[in-house]
């Protein structure tokens, strides 16, 4: 019971600060994820295993020495969506997590906007492990990370990429174009639909984007088929 409120409250703090209306509980109820077909998750989450497995205990790169816990991916194997972010911070490093902290909680409210829950998609990081001092992954610690990004999207097979932020975008479109260019605007990566929005932390620092963001996820939610929301039908 005090999960269902939470998750209500947590509805309609994001929904509130979206400028969304009239967006009740029973809206998510109506919105089913269109369903996968069955015993696909028994295939991927081996596949996802395999590639957990191959990582193993990770020193590929000097972002080994300092982290307390790799942060694979959470989520659902057969997932339609997969949101990629930067890399750990310090609560997902502590936790071994992706998006637990601050970020995570509003990612979750951005997740349960669209209906959907947070176990209903796939969350990675474009590094497994924290930068020291949350700095920017550097391009050999991309380099050797990236073959586990692309065996997590081998093994989940989503149907769209969400990348978090700048660095996700660039790093994963290999160009520099500013975030407030590449939000908004169809890519791929992969053959993937890839769109691209902003960060997460950069709406907590900028409550006032969150608009922008909302429009890109209801881009999303056309491409995946998933009903719109009352907030989002005009
Ligand atoms: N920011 C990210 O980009 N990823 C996380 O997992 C947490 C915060």
């Amino acid at each position: 019971m005090r999960e269902l409120v939470n998750e209500v409250r947590a509805w309609l703090a994001w929904a509130q600060d979206s400028g969304l209306q009239n967006l009740g509980p029973e809206r998510r109820a109506q919105a089913p994820v269109p369903a996968r077909a069955e015993g696909e998750t028994k295939v991927k989450l081996p596949l996802l295993e395999a590639v957990v497995a191959e990582l193993g205990e990770c020193t590929r790169c000097k972002l080994h020495r300092t982290r307390t816990n790799i942060v694979f991916g959470v989520g659902n194997a057969d997932a339609r969506l997969m949101f990629v972010g930067e890399a750990p911070g310090e609560d997902e490093d502590l936790q071994g997590f992706p998006f637990v902290g601050k970020a995570g909680q509003l990612l979750t409210k951005m997740i349960e906007a669209m209906g959907l829950r947070r176990d209903d998609v796939y969350i990675c990081n474009t590094v497994k492990c924290r930068p020291p001092n949350n700095r920017n992954p550097e391009p050999d610690e991309l380099l050797a990370c990236e073959p586990f990004l692309k065996g997590q999207l081998g093994a989940v097979k989503p149907e769209v990429i969400v990348t978090l932020g700048k660095f996700a975008a660039q790093a994963l479109l290999r160009e520099q174009t500013p975030i407030s260019r590449l939000r908004g605007q169809w890519r791929e990566y992969e053959g993937i639909p890839l769109m691209p929005t902003f960060h997460p932390a950069y709406l907590l620092r900028s409550p006032g984007e969150k608009g922008k963001v909302w429009e890109d996820l209801k881009q999303v939610m056309g491409k995946l088929g998933l009903p719109p929301t009352k907030g989002a039908a005009s």
